[in-house]
């Protein structure tokens, strides 16, 4: 500042000095004016340039000064420089973020002080059916039309979270989403939601599991408790007192039998995966399944019809790698189902083979009543059954096939079912190749 102003003094002085010279007092005032004036043009043409540099947010060259305004340009330049660089990282750091919350597996939704969409993630976007550029400062109420969230946005207060119904992509598929507004930035608001469609089928689930099995322990106890009440309040000949036992050791049977099938489901979802050391020797494992077999048939056909025919094909030297108990289950299972379900006079064939596609097949095929097309994919779940009191009349729980299916599946196995009305059935478990030995 200070060699500008003495700079400035200087010319003022010999110009005024010139003009007192050519023009004593009026010449040496006009002198010393001329120099100001001339230096104040230049300075405005240089502001000038700088203007027109700064105009063009710094995209043309910035001029070449000196002096103080070439220190301005420079000061200016690192100034916009460190700017540039603050303003880019606060950029990135932006693009990071809205990255992170893009992968998220939960959908959020940034909504302005009026409920407008400002911004939200491909998640929410899928979840409630927005399009995350389309949609921009639409209001929410305006797309989620579920009278649930209406309600829901209109209170004061969101400290719980809601479920409502999430746009799916099929008819068919119903979502569940659980959704929570958060209140920010004083009158701003974040709309989080969470896909649940898998925890509501699995409550539902449990709660369906609940209630079967409180129901098919209800019956026989109900039945049990009238024979006790019977039996205490009337004094019964000891045929008729015999007989009764013989009732109640039926449905103290069925208790137990439910009971079995319930621990042996419990025991497979919570055991870890059968190991590839355990062994089962194939022949030992269907001779004990083929007495229990032909038992059962004796009691189901009894003394005065005509009995069933069984037949096993088994195959020497086969190695089962797996669990024996869960393979043991799987194999009883399909076996006792087809004495159960045929009648008198009926055939059961139970073969093992082992086939082109290098895997081990156990078929068992009955002549008993088949089953309707429409029930073979139902089958499976816990607690189907296509005649219920027939079912519960030889002695079934609604669990055998779940269970055969869960041992298949841990492994690595399959079951197959192909069954036609009034022709009979078959049942297949297939063992991939690592899973025996010749
Ligand atoms: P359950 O203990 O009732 O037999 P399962 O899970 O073993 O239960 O079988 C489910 C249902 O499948 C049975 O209730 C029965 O209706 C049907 N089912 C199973 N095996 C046969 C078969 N061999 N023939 C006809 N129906 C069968």
């Amino acid at each position: 500042m200070l060699p500008r102003f003495l700079g400035l003094f200087f010319w003022m002085a010999i110009a005024a000095i010139a003009g007192f010279w050519y023009a004593d007092l009026i010449g040496a005032l006009s002198g010393a004016l001329l120099v100001t004036l001339f230096t104040n043009l230049i300075d405005l043409w240089r502001a000038q340039k700088i203007s027109k540099w700064l105009r063009h947010n710094l995209v043309l060259e910035p001029p070449v000064l000196g002096g103080l305004w070439g220190d301005l340009i420079d000061r200016l330049r690192r100034l916009l420089s460190d700017q540039k660089k603050q303003t880019a990282s606060h950029q990135q750091r932006l693009q990071d973020f809205l990255l992170a919350i893009q992968a998220s597996p939960n959908g959020v939704v940034l909504l302005d002080p009026e409920g407008r969409i400002e911004w939200c993630n491909q998640t929410a976007a899928q979840h409630l059916g927005f399009d995350t550029k389309r949609d921009l400062m639409q209001h929410i109420i305006h797309l989620v039309r579920d009278p649930v969230f209406n309600k829901y946005f209109a209170q004061e207060s969101h400290d719980n979270e809601v479920v409502i119904e999430g746009r799916s992509e099929s008819l068919m598929k119903s979502v569940k989403l659980s959704v929570q507004l958060h209140a920010y930035a004083e009158t701003r608001k974040l709309l989080l939601t969470r896909d649940v469609t898998a925890l509501a089928q699995a409550d539902a689930m449990r709660r369906d599991f609940v209630a079967n099995v409180s129901h098919e322990i209800r019956t026989p106890l109900t039945v049990l408790s009238g024979f006790i009440e019977t039996l205490q309040s009337l004094s019964l000949q000891p045929e008729e007192r015999a007989n009764y036992l013989g009732l109640m050791a039926v449905q103290a049977g069925r208790m137990q039998g439910l009971v079995s099938d319930l621990l042996i489901l419990s025991q497979l979802e919570g055991s870890p995966l059968p190991q590839l050391t355990e062994q089962v020797e194939l022949s030992a494992l269907m001779t004990t399944i083929e007495i229990e077999a032909r038992g059962l048939s004796d009691t189901h056909i009894g003394a005065f019809d005509t009995p069933q025919v069984l037949e096993f094909n088994l195959l020497p030297a086969i190695h089962l790698i797996g669990a024996r108990n869960e393979i043991y289950s799987a194999v009883s299972n399909l076996v006792n189902n087809a004495v159960r379900y045929t009648p008198a006079g009926g055939k059961v064939t139970c073969t093992w083979s082992e086939q082109a596609d290098n895997r081990l097949y156990f078929s068992v095929s009955d002549t008993g009543p088949g089953i309707g097309s429409e029930h073979l994919p139902r089958l499976t779940e816990r607690f189907y059954r296509v005649d219920r009191s027939r079912s519960r009349e030889s002695g079934g729980t609604g669990l055998g096939l779940a269970i055969t299916k869960h041992v298949m599946q841990r492994h690595g196995g399959e079951l197959k079912i192909e069954s036609e009305l009034g022709k009979g059935s078959k049942f297949t478990l297939i063992f991939p190749s690592a899973r025996y030995l010749r």
